[in-house]
């Protein structure tokens, strides 16, 4: 059953009159009449408010961009409109229409919405709740979001929904292969080969080969930042330790800008499964957890940009105290804050492999979410690595493809792998561990894809070539922190250092500009432990802008 069906009371939970009365001391404005059939707010649209509705009714519906619509619930006196977008004043996924006897209604903007979650607690839980429960319902939706049309293993359709799926929005393939519904909309637009994929957003935009970005502004996704606002803080990344940052600073009442490259959750949200994460007996997917961390850090007011790149932190000697830090951007633009934090992690490494940069993406992968598991489904597959991050992802791909080929190094798993997951693929029939092992060539071509690995037993020499179209690669990461181009002390693996010179413990070197989770040398490159930072760093924040307050 769907969310709709089973959680529909909490979902659209209808706030009593004592309620409604609390809420309205938080209204962004007078009650508003709407006449029948009115439209409120379209797909799409930005900086929506979330309406309380005193009189009438409201229909709710969604549609995607090629018109097809549904009905998603009419509302009565007592409940609201909205889902997490009206947050952050994202693109809206549904459409509000009032109803035949009109509407009255309240308006809670994005501030005045924030507000109101935090002013009230329970009333503040039941509607958080309520918002969150409805972007996840659109997430299982059919016919809501972005839709893709292309061929499924293309690198830029695996790259988008990769993207969508890690930023928690809803969007369907349409598959150009075969005579379906992609096949004969490409006909009609008569769209050439090196077109694909199209997006077609909510509001019927049609993109061609978009870029992430592109994508993310087509849907919301990426707000534009505000020229010349002074942040308290600057967060560059929202992996888990990013992500603790921008929560607890701004639970604390700071000015925060979170900035990601990619998708929100880092490494941790390519985790299928996160099992040693307090708190969580059962595990968690990284990105469920990233998904709530970023919910959790909109209620409190920090803004997220996804994705944004900082490519450069200016760090000219020549700047006064107290004037602001500026971080140039992947779009052109800077962002300026008081304090920076790098929370920029780690990428995967990449082994050294000829032409390998020619399958990344065309079945070359760096981590194993439901995308790529749903394209190497009942296949023969390799992975490389002994690590915990190993282990995870073939605990999660080895019940959905046919053989998994484990590559290591070194003699067995032992050395770096926790027990449980030893214990685990241990159990799994269809795993073959081939110890000793690395892969020294790559066959095939990025427009058709993997074809095969050459894989060299390290000790006998001997090779055996073995036909497969998808290989995922596990090898440990090094540290993001080439953006930092020499502002902040390094250690020899390129690791940023802190707390020397008498500084705070996680301040680097330069005055204002700290640095946690897996970028920061010496760190325990676990999600525990980046959060933990992420939280620390904030008191160490405090103190910084202290020390400003009293030298200005
Ligand atoms: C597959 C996998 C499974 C794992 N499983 C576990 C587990 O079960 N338990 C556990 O404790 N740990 C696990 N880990 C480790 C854990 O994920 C990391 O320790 C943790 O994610 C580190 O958090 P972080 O925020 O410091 O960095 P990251 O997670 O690396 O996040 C950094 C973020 O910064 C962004 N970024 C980088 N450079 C820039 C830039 N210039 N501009 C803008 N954005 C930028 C990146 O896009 C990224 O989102 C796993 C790691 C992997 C890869």
């Amino acid at each position: 059953m769907s969310l709709l069906e089973t959680r529909q009371a909490q979902m659209f939970p209808v706030l009593d009159p004592v309620q409604v009365e609390t809420a309205r001391r938080f209204a962004s404005g007078p009650p508003r009449v709407f006449q029948p059939g009115e439209l409120l707010y379209e797909v799409g649209e930005r900086n929506v408010p979330s309406w309380l509705l005193l009189e009438g009714n409201i229909a709710i519906t969604r549609h995607d961009g090629l018109g097809r619509t549904e009905a998603m619930v009419v509302e009565r006196p007592g409940q609201f409109t909205g889902e997490v977008s009206q947050l952050a004043g994202r693109g809206t996924l549904a459409a509000a229409r009032a109803g035949p006897d009109g509407a009255t209604a309240l308006p809670f903007d994005a501030a005045h919405l924030r507000a109101l979650l935090i002013g009230t607690a329970e009333l503040g839980e039941t509607i958080m709740r309520a918002l969150i429960l409805r972007r996840m319902s659109l997430l299982e939706a059919g016919v809501t979001g972005a839709i893709l049309v292309g061929p499924p293993d293309h690198p830029d359709v695996v790259r988008l929904e990769v993207f969508l799926s890690r930023n928690s929005y809803p969007h369907t393939l349409l598959d150009v292969l075969g005579d379906g519904e992609g096949h004969a909309l490409v006909e009609r637009m008569g769209v050439a080969p090196d077109e694909l994929p199209l997006m077609i957003c909510p509001n019927g935009t049609i993109l061609r080969r978009p870029s992430n970005a592109e994508a993310a502004s087509c849907l919301g996704i990426l707000i534009p930042l505000v020229p010349g606002k002074v942040y308290d803080v600057a967060v560059v990344g929202a992996g888990p330790a990013g992500l603790a940052t921008a929560v607890y600073a701004a639970s604390e009442g700071l000015s925060v800008l979170a900035l990601d490259q990619r998708a929100t959750g880092g490494q941790a949200g390519a985790s299928a499964r996160i099992e040693n994460y307090l708190g969580f007996p059962t595990g968690i997917s990284g990105q469920a957890l990233a998904g709530r961390a970023w919910n959790q850090a909109q209620k409190f007011g920090a803004e997220i940009a996804v994705p944004l790149e900082v490519t450069r932190l200016d760090c000219d000697a020549s700047r006064a105290p107290g004037q602001p830090l500026r971080l140039e951007l992947g779009d052109g633009g800077a962002a300026l804050a008081k304090t920076v934090v790098i929370a920029s992690g780690a990428r995967y490494r990449r082994p050294a492999i000829p032409n390998i940069e020619e399958f990344e993406g065309a079945g070359v992968s760096y981590w194993a979410s439901a995308v790529e598991a749903k394209l190497c489904e009942g296949e023969e597959v390799a992975l490389v690595g002994g690590g915990n991050s190993a282990g995870q992802a073939v605990v999660f791909l080895a019940p959905k493809v046919e053989r998994l080929h484990l590559i290591v190094r070194g003699p067995d798993l032992r050395a770096s792998m926790s027990r449980y997951l030893i214990d685990r693929i241990a159990a799994l029939p269809n795993v073959e561990l081939h110890p000793h092992t690395e892969i020294v060539g790559l066959e095939g071509a990025r427009s058709t894809g993997l074809s095969a690995a050459i894989c060299r037993h390290r000790q006998t020499g001997e090779e055996v070539r073995r036909t497969l179209r998808h290989l995922f690669l596990f090898i440990g990461a090094d540290p993001n922190a080439g953006w930092l181009q020499g502002c902040v002390e390094t250690d020899d693996k390129g690791f940023v250092v802190t707390g020397a010179q008498a500084g705070l413990p996680l301040e680097t070197a330069l005055p204002g500009v700290f640095a946690i989770g897996d970028v920061r040398a010496g760190s325990t490159k676990r999600v525990a432990a980046a959060v933990g930072e992420g939280a620390a760093v904030v008191a160490q924040i405090h103190a910084f802008l202290g020390g400003l307050t009293t030298t200005a």
